[in-house]
Order: structure tokens, then sequence, then C-alpha cells
């Protein structure tokens, strides 16, 4: 198999074959821009590397051969004593995760050829340190040597030296350094540092193809949802240096704000340095502009470069670059990430630009984006003078408990804590703290650091860079100006100023939630003007309708508001809690008709003025009622509460009252596992009036409202049917009873799918059903066999781990298996009655991912809580496109 190719074979869309970063190198080389010399191992090579644990057969030939090309090029061997190429490996799959996996740069230098590179560049310091670092990263990322055993031994040499930093140490001190270095490789590894270049190169090669399974690595494409067997490309290519003198540098640059989507010049430079140091925030860099009085013309072939890629690729691009003595090398391109208020700003300039159409738009920005924005921020006016100020590196409001580490972090948040995880710089190691912490909070490093990237990619909040923090990890605080802070004490950070205060500070909604709410117009603010445009593209183009799950007038006409079409699950039960428990109370102790037909009449009225407020609010669109679904049992107090409390009173010789027979119904009443019992339609069918008494009010409410000139539709929906004979029961008794309050348009009657059994009898099913819902939480345990309550705290954890499933199932709906129920149902559904409406009415209605499946098997609509409406809107317009 051809497992290698050359930067002139590639292309921007063999992303699968090459990775990113591969396919972009390989676009920019074909592009004329200019590249340093190189190929890519493909990611198919890692695959057959992880399958067999060992490198496929022939693939260092195919590496020679296209090394030999990249030799020829340049006139210089690999590793030549008198004028060695030096080489970088780099990972790259087809997804970016930034800092996942490690590059090693200068392969090639050993104790020989640095002394030809010492020659050739006329600047023997640059050589011994560049044969330091490829000792360290070599020795870090293939050997798996501790960085801190290298970088203590840097640290004692500064120390020794009496300088600050790693640039003021001379030549005599790095070449002393390497030969320390190299001790410590022989100590952690039991062998010398390899001294034939090619087989740096092969090993290398390897440890890329292994780090696809480190511990990070694995972690963090679960929580970005990136497959894990997709494996990774290598890159390997010439070494440029950016690290040869004041003419030299290296940079990052995007083409227009990742944070705010405004064209310009937007990046970082360090001078004299190589690209790892900007990307780890080590050094402090200085704004790209400052590049145009540097090297006029390094920075102007840059911005024409940049331009290039921008309309190449049509998007916002982020670069990585390294100018070798006057000369621009590009190093990398992609897509940038942006945050989600760039995405959607970006996204209508480039419409406006004619650069591309509204469909592409709404392809760009996703419902996770959306959600994001919707997120309130802090009160200004209640906010108190800022301790300090760094970069806004990743927008939102966080407040928490300061921790200094990524363990604690973890900790404190399985204990149910808040925490801002506060660093000096982060490193991939820090990654299960920053995704268990609210917000993140450097000290060190700018817009392009690994903590302001990572919590991009996150999208959680980030401030970074604030130097006024003198962190203190080690003694688990930091100060500024005087004020010591410990790790527990509240800050909050804003990641769209890059404030951080001390203490709570009041949040307030976002402008794109108070526009969906109709308090502030799109017209004057640009991401609100986008956000506008691309819902109005969603809306017109998508083919679900979206409702809401809605128990209150209140939620309903918010839900409205954010342009819900309906209600598509009112749950009743939240209507018999609180003041009314006691008539539910009654109800359940009723020894006679009499007196359960009185429990009922006395709810009667209080459901009805339920209904008629949501009905107002929902007026002239669908509102599906679910009938009474939880056991009653639920509205008992529970067993011991009560049997405490009748303990208690005899004690005391008191007679226990109404509390002694409610022990004896919760007694009676008790099942082992309630959520399989006494529920649902089987409550309809076993508590006499219960069901009536719902459908009466419905029915009353929609009576009450059409004499006032409203126009109320609602439906009743039956849960928990298995079995069509349940739902003809109570459709033959709600039938009747509609009837009789009379005066009403037709009123649809149907049932939820959500066990097993009705999913495949739907064909039965429907010969009673006006329409379905999917119940797809009840489905997903009832398909898993496991209850949601209970899974979080026992085997997810480690089943998500194993990689049994990627995302919980009651997250995203699991397609090959709930999902086919699903299927099953909806065919089968409508081919017995073909205007069956479908929809659905679980959290599933609500996820992006799920929403596109629901698209695909055509169902009529979901439904969501209100806040997700617009969210479910954006997506099911984008599942259309
Ligand atoms: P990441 O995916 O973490 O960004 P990269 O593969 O981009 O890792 O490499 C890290 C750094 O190494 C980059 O910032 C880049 O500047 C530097 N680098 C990679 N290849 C070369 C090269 N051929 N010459 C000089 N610097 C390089
Ligand atoms: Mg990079
Ligand atoms: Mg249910």
């Amino acid at each position: 198999a051809k497992y290698v190719f050359d930067f002139v074979e590639g292309g921007k869309d063999l992303k699968d074959l090459l990775g990113g970063k591969g396919a972009n190198l390989a676009e920019m080389t074909r592009l004329g821009l200019p590249v340093p010399p190189g190929f890519t191992i493909s990611t198919e090579a890692c695959r057959a590397y992880l399958a067999a644990g060992t490198v496929p057969a022939g693939l260092f030939d195919q590496v020679n051969a296209h090394l030999r090309l990249v030799e020829d090029r340049l006139g210089k061997t690999l590793g030549d004593p008198a004028d060695p190429l030096l080489l970088s490996v780099r990972s790259g799959g087809k997804f970016s995760m930034p800092g996942m996996m490690d590059t090693v740069l200068d392969i090639g230098l050993t104790d020989v050829s640095v002394h030809g590179l010492a020659a050739q560049s006329g600047d023997p310091r640059f050589a011994w340190d560049s044969y330091r670092r490829l000792i360290g990263m070599f020795g870090k990322t293939v050997c798996g040597v501790p960085g801190e055993a290298f970088e203590r031994e840097l640290a004692a040499h500064r120390s020794h030296a009496g300088v600050a930093t790693d640039a003021e140490l001379g030549e005599a001190d790095l070449h002393h350094l390497v030969e320390v270095y190299k001790k410590v490789f022989a100590d952690h590894t039991g062998r010398d540092f390899p001294q034939a270049p090619h087989e740096q190169l092969y090993l290398a090669i390897e440890a890329v193809f292994a780090s696809w399974n480190t511990e990070r690595a694995v972690l963090y494409r679960r929580q970005e949802r990136i497959p894990q067997d997709l494996g990774t490309a290598v890159n390997v290519m010439a070494m440029v240096f950016g690290n040869l003198g004041s003419d030299s540098g290296t940079g990052v640059a995007f083409t227009r704000d990742p944070a705010t989507g405004v064209r310009g010049v937007y990046g970082d430079y360090l001078s004299n340095a190589q690209g790892e140091d900007v990307v780890a925030g080590i050094r402090n860099t200085v704004p790209l502009q400052r590049l145009e009085r540097i090297d006029p013309r390094s920075y102007h072939q840059l911005l024409s470069i940049m331009d290039k890629l921008e309309h190449h690729y049509r998007d916002l691009c982020d670069i990585e670059f390294t100018i070798e003595r006057g000369t621009l090398w590009m190093l990398q391109t992609r897509v940038g990430k942006r945050t989600p208020a760039a995405a959607f700003t970006i996204a209508a300039q480039l419409v406006d630009e004619g650069v591309i159409d509204m469909d592409e738009a709404l392809r760009r920005v996703s419902g996770a984006q959306l959600a994001h924005l919707m997120f309130p921020s802090f009160d200004r006016a209640a906010a108190p003078a800022p301790l300090a100020v760094g970069v806004p590196a990743s927008p939102g409001a966080a407040s928490g408990r300061v921790v200094f580490d990524a363990g604690r972090a973890v900790q404190r948040a399985a204990a149910g804590e808040k925490v801002i995880l506060v660093r000096r710089e982060t490193n991939p190691d820090d990654l299960p703290g920053m995704i268990a912490a609210q917000g993140i909070l450097t000290s060190r490093g700018g817009k392009t650091s690994h903590a302001a990237v990572v919590a991009r990619g996150m999208g959680k909040t980030c401030v970074c860079g604030a130097d006024a923090l003198a962190v203190d990890t080690d003694g688990g605080q930091f100060t500024v100006d005087g004020t010591v802070v410990v790790e527990g004490d509240v800050v909050s950070i804003d990641g769209a100023t890059g404030e951080v205060f001390l203490g709570e500070v009041p949040v307030h909604p976002s402008p794109v939630a108070r526009y969906f709410e109709g308090e502030v117009p799109s017209g004057q603010d640009g991401l609100l003007d986008a956000v506008h445009r691309l819902m109005l593209h969603a809306d017109r183009t998508r083919r679900l309708e979206v409702r809401a799950n809605a128990d209150t007038g209140a939620d309903a006409a918010r839900a409205r508001r954010f342009g819900a079409e309906g209600v598509g699950l009112c749950r009743t039960e939240h209507m018999f809690l609180g003041a009314r428990r006691a008539l539910v109370e009654r109800l359940i102790l009723a020894e006679t008709d009499q007196e359960r037909q009185d429990a009922l009449a006395a709810l009667l009225p209080l459901q009805r003025g339920d209904f008629v407020e949501i009905f107002e609010a929902m007026d002239g669109l669908p509102v599906t009622v679910r009938l009474l679904d939880p056991p009653l049992h639920e509205f008992l107090p529970p067993l011991e509460e009560l049997t405490a409390r009748v303990a208690r009173a005899e004690a005391l010789g008191q007679d226990p009252g109404r509390d002694g027979a409610l022990l004896v119904a919760v007694r009676r009443m008790h099942e082992q596992n309630p959520m399989l019992g006494l529920r649902g339609v089987r409550l309809g069918l076993v508590v006499p009036g219960l069901f009536a008494m719902q459908v009466r009010a419905i029915a009353e409410a929609a009576a009450d409202c059409t004499a006032r000139g409203l126009s109320p539709r609602p439906e009743i929906m039956v849960p928990l049917v298995a079995a069509v004979q349940e739902l003809e029961a109570v459709r033959a008794e709600a039938e009747r009873i509609l009837d009789e309050v009379g005066g009403l348009p037709h009123v649809r009657i149907g049932t939820m799918i959500e066990v097993p059994r009705a999913a495949v009898t739907a064909g039965e099913i429907a010969g009673a059903a006006e329409f379905f819902s999917f119940g797809t939480n009840d489905l997903t345990q009832l398909g898993w066999g496991f209850s949601r309550d209970d899974v979080e705290g026992t085997f997810f954890p480690r089943y998500l781990g194993m990689g049994i499933f990627g995302v919980s199932p009651f997250e995203s709906i699991d397609e090959p298996g709930v999902g086919r129920l699903v299927r099953i149902a909806a065919d089968e559904g409508w081919a017995a009655r073909p205007d069956l409406k479908i929809g659905v009415c679980g959290e599933h209605g609500g996820d992006p991912d799920s929403i596109h499946f629901f698209h695909t098997v055509g169902l009529d609509y979901v439904s969501c809580s209100p806040f997700r409406v617009p969210i479910a809107r954006l997506e099911a317009g984008r599942a259309a496109v």
C-alpha cells in the first residue's frame, strides 16, 4: 500500500487520509506558498500500526524514498556531519487536537552533525541550543522521560549562570547542558541518545502513531466526540529556524479576530524563537502588527498570503509561520477555531462579501454555539473593581472556587463545587482539570496559548495572560497587589473582557437571549443581526416543526417568544404538587366512590385553570397534554419520614391521625421498581375517574377559551402504552367526555411511544392513535434496560471510558438501537395511518445530533425545553441544508 505522500501530491480534501495538518500543508504547497518541503505518512499507516503493534511492512522504505526527494530538493542530507538536513516530525489527525499529540523538532542532530550545523549557520550557540531541544523533546515525547527531569537541569544552569531566561545562556552553558541532557536521557531510558539520524526519525514516527492512544488524547476525543479509531497522520518536513537571531522569529496569525469575527490583522509574534515557544506561552509575544517595523518585507508578504488563504478557503484561517533570516515560511494553516459569536458574525459577513450563500452560512454555525451565546454574563453594575485584567480568551461568565491544580479541580468538581482552575500556564496534562472547571485563568500566554486554544475549543470561559497575578501553584495561592487568594476563595472571570473579580458577581441575561425574548431588536448589533438572519434562514429551510415542553402558562409564553410552534409535552404531574398535594392524598386515601369523586371534583377546576393559561399562551397552536404519568405514591411523603412521624406520635401517646392512614397507603403502594410499576396508562385504567377528570379539565378549558374567541388546539396524549388495547380503552372514555362537554374543535388523541413493545407493534397502535410522540428518555431506559437516575454514578464512566458508547445515550440518541426502534415505529405507524403526526418529546428533542437523526427519519416535530427552542430551530434548519 502507498502510505507516504509528498506535499505536492496531497490537497485539502484529503483530511481523512493525510490529517488536517498534512492536507493543508499540501494545499499550501500546491498554491505555491513557501512551505518547507516534506511529506505525510497517512492515517492508514497509523491504523495499521495500532492494529498490529508494529509499523506496517515497507513503510520505512517509502519514508526513505520520499526523504531522498526532499534531500535532493534542498541539496542536503539528513544528519550530514558537514551540513545536516534537520526534520520536524509532527502529528496531525483529521480533526485538530491542539497540543494533544507531540511534535519533535530538529531530528537529525547528533554529536557530529551539531558541529556541521554550527559551522553552516555561523552560530554555534544556536546549534547547541537546537541539540539540547532535540534531546529534551525526543526524550520526553518519544521515550517518555519526564519533562521535569530536563527542566530541572535547565533551571539549575540558569541559576548557576546567574541568568533569568534561556536566551541568556551562552554557548558553553548549552554545550554543557547537552552533556547533562544526554545523561538524563540515558539514566531514564537505559540507553544512549540515538546517534543514527534515521533511527531518530523512525522512532519519532512510531511515537507519533502511539501517541494517538495516550490518555489525554483519548479524553479530548471523547469530549469533542471525535471517533477513537481514526488514527493520526505524521508530517515530516524540513526544519526552518526562527531562532537564528533578531532577523528571525515565529508567530501565529488569524485572518479575522477569532473572538469577534472582525477583519484585520490578528496574531502574536516572537522574535528569535521557535514555534513551540509561542504556543507554550512561555515568553511574552508582541502583537503581529509590530512585525511591520521589524521586517516589513516579510510582513507584507504574510498579509498577502493571508488574503490568498482566506479567499481560497472561503473562511477564517489561522496560520503558523516562521521567519528564518528574513525569509518567510508557512508551517501550518487551517480553518480556524473561533468563538461562537465570531462564528455567527463571520458567517453573515462572508454572505455579505459574496463569498458564501446562506445555506453554507447555516452549515458554519451550530446549535452548541448558539447555546453558548444564550448564556448569561456578569452584571456590570454589580461588579466590584476588577482584581486584574488579562486577555479575553474565551467568552462567558464564570464564578467558582479557586484551585491550582487539575487533580484538585476534578476532585472538588466531583464533590459538586464550581471551581476556577488557576495556573501560570496550562499544558495538556491539565486537560481533565480544564474540563471539570467552570473557567480557566492563567497569568501567562496570549490568545494562542494552550489554555486559550483548548478553552475556545471546549466553549469554556477563559482569561489568560493576567500577568498581575503572581501564581504560586505549590503554595496554593496567588497574589495581586498584596491581595492573597488561596484555594477555595471565590473569584469570577469574564472571558469577554478579560476581567478577574474577587468574589461572586451576579449575572444578567445575554443579548442574544434577550433578542429571542423580544426585548432587544436585532438591528444595531452585528452579532444579533447575524443571529437574526441565520435563524430566519433556518426557519425557512427546516422541515421539522419545533415545539416546547412546557407545563405552565409562563413557560409556554416564553417558549412561544423563542419561536416554539406549540407545546409538544405538557406534563400534568407538576399540577399535582405544592398545595394540591393534600387533594392528591385525599384521592389516594379515598375509601368510597363518593370520597374519590369529591377529591377529583376538587382537582378539576385547578387543572382546568392551568390548561386555560397554557391554551391562552399558545393560542392557535397545538398543545399536547400528557395524562398523569408517575406512580401516585410519588405524591405521598417518603416512607421513612412517615414512619418516623407516626412513631413520634405514638411515643407521645398521640393519635397519628392521617399520617397513620398515609403510612398504610404508602406501604400498600410500595413498588420494587416504580419505573416499571403502576404508572402511565396503567394508572388511568386502575384509578377510576382520574383520566376522565383530566380529559374533562382539558375539554372545559378549551371550551372556555373557544367561547372567548380564542382557538385552542388541545391534543391528548396517553403515556406508557404498550398494547393497543390500553389505548383503545382510554380513548373510548376520553371521546365520550369530549362529546359530553361539546362545542370543541376536533381534539386529537394519541400516545407516547416509549415502551419497546409499543415501538414494535406501532402498526396496531396507530389504529387507535392520531399521533405518536416518542418519549426517548423512557425508550432509552427500557431499550437498554438501565435506569437513567442510577447509571451516572455507577457504570457509565467506565462504559464511556471503554468506548461502549462515545456519548451517553441519554444525551444523544443511540441510532443503531433506540434509533432503530424509532424508525420501525414511525414506518409502521405511517403505513397504517398515512396522516399520523409523529414527534419527539424526550430530552433528545433539543440535542443537535439527535435532531439531525429525527430529520432523516422524517418526523414531523421535535419538542424540547423552552430555552433550547432556538437551538432546535437552528439545528433543524442545518439538518435540511
Ligand atoms: P501543534 O499541532 O501542537 O500545533 P505542530 O506540529 O504545529 O504542533 O508543531 C509545534 C510547533 O513546532 C509549531 O508551532 C511550529 O512552529 C514548530 N514547527 C513544526 N515544524 C517545524 C519546522 N519544519 N520548522 C520549524 N518549526 C517547526
Ligand atoms: Mg501547530
Ligand atoms: Mg415517559
